[in-house]
């Protein structure tokens, strides 16, 4: 029998994957930079400012202490208690110790979630403007993506109609973010009550609130968790993390509040992919947690100011369409009024020609709005000093004027 010699390839899911657009962005601007070009890039969302002195110490302490050995896979005890307690103090959510599963960064748990539930024929509905990677994740386990888009005129935020009108017998869950990255937009009360009471009527949908941007909320309510409404208290996985609000980009560390059946069982596809989380990097969020949120709200009040800086500048960018982000530190223009337009060489035909002009030309890193199903936008990060924020826009005002 003859062998017919074949090459080895990749598998077809990850051939059918896109790149996450945000860390190819950044990844451009690091390249421009290599080469000498005085990039600003505002394209990643990761906070400027370092993590807090006092969490830093407690990784310090547990690392001289040798706590460096593997940990328990949902979390060490003493960090499930005090996010139990945070979900109670913050969130007014009841989810006891064991209904916690503390990963490598919300992006893993959204993973652990979309996994244990969701699978081929099953549909996930994603509001739009969504986070780059719920789309990927939900594709990975072979669902698929319902997108509800909201556009500019209705402040990026989907309306609970228009969740009723995506839901279909093969509905499983429901993905969305507020704060809202891209978008910066915030949900209140009564918009996420009239969600939960559509969703309500559908027994089997699990609704997953992505509450990575909790902290870093401008308006007077704060933050309402969907979790809290009668209507899907029993099925609305809660995330979080310690990413957004404390600095911790890099420290890798996010978690879920979940029905204990859900819990369970990301904490089994975890045991398999990649046990514990850092084992003092627990040690330093148990601390981060239980020490007040001074210092968290102290980058909030730094970011309103740019905020409402760039929001006066961006403002003054003809054919801009900026709302008044409302959370997270994200700005999401809508520029469609510059489709069609050139500067003599490139001709602007969508948002992702506009976000690739602004990087070629004004060495600013954006982020194309195509990436978060909004095509007709661009992402602004203004985690950055008020002086690069300054520099950036007025370079992007100079070439949008080059632009007929
Ligand atoms: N959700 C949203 C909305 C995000 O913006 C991010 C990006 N940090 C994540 C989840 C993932 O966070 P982490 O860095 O903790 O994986
Ligand atoms: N969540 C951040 C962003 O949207 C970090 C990058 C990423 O994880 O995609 O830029």
């Amino acid at each position: 029998m003859s062998v017919v010699a074949k090459k080895p390839r990749l598998s077809s899911m990850v051939r059918n994957m896109s790149e996450s657009e945000t860390l190819k962005m950044a990844q451009m601007a690091r390249n421009l930079r290599a080469q000498g070009h005085d990039v600003i890039s505002l394209a990643i969302g990761e906070p400027d400012f370092d993590t807090p002195d006092h969490i830093k110490m407690a990784a310090i302490k547990a690392l001289t202490e040798g706590f460096t050995k593997y940990t328990p896979v949902p979390g060490i005890p003493e960090l499930l208690d005090a996010v139990s307690k945070k979900f109670k103090r913050d969130n007014d959510l009841d989810y006891a110790p064991n209904q916690i599963v503390v990963s490598n960064g919300a992006k893993q748990s959204i993973s652990n979630v979309a996994f244990a539930l969701l699978e081929e024929g099953d549909e996930c509905i994603i509001f739009a403007p969504y986070w780059v990677s719920y789309i990927e994740i939900v594709r990975m386990t072979g669902a698929t993506p319902v997108i509800v888009s909201a556009g500019v005129e209705q402040d990026y935020k989907v309306t609970a109609e228009q969740v009723e009108a995506a839901i279909t017998e093969r509905t499983k869950m429901v993905l969305f973010s507020s704060p809202c990255n891209p978008s910066g937009a915030v949900f209140t009360k009564s918009e996420l009550h009239a969600i939960a009471d559509v969703i309500g009527k559908y027994e089997d949908i699990v609704v997953v609130s992505d509450e990575i941007y909790e902290y870093i909320n401008y308006t007077d309510a704060g933050n309402t968790s969907i979790g809290t409404f009668e209507s899907v208290k029993d099925r609305t996985v809660t995330v979080n993390g310690f990413a957004k609000g404390f600095a911790m980009t890099g420290w890798r560390l996010g978690f879920i509040g979940a029905p204990k059946w859900i819990a369970d069982a990301c904490n089994k596809i975890q045991g398999q992919y990649t046990s514990g989380a850092n084992s003092f990097s627990q040690k330093a969020a148990v601390v981060a947690l239980n020490s007040g949120l001074e210092a968290s709200y102290k980058m909030r009040d730094e970011f309103r100011k740019r905020r409402d800086m760039c929001i006066d500048l961006l403002s003054e960018i003809p054919g801009f369409k900026v709302p008044t982000p409302e959370g997270a530190f994200y700005i999401f223009p809508n520029i469609s009024t510059y489709f069609g337009k050139s500067d003599g060489t490139t001709t602007i035909k969508n948002a992702d020609d506009f976000a690739d002009y602004v990087m070629l030309n004004a060495y600013v890193g954006v982020v194309s709005g195509g990436a978060f199903g909004a095509p007709d936008c661009f992402r602004l990060s203004y985690a950055a000093s008020e002086a690069q924020l300054r520099e950036a826009i007025r370079r992007i005002k100079e070439v949008c004027a080059r632009l007929s």
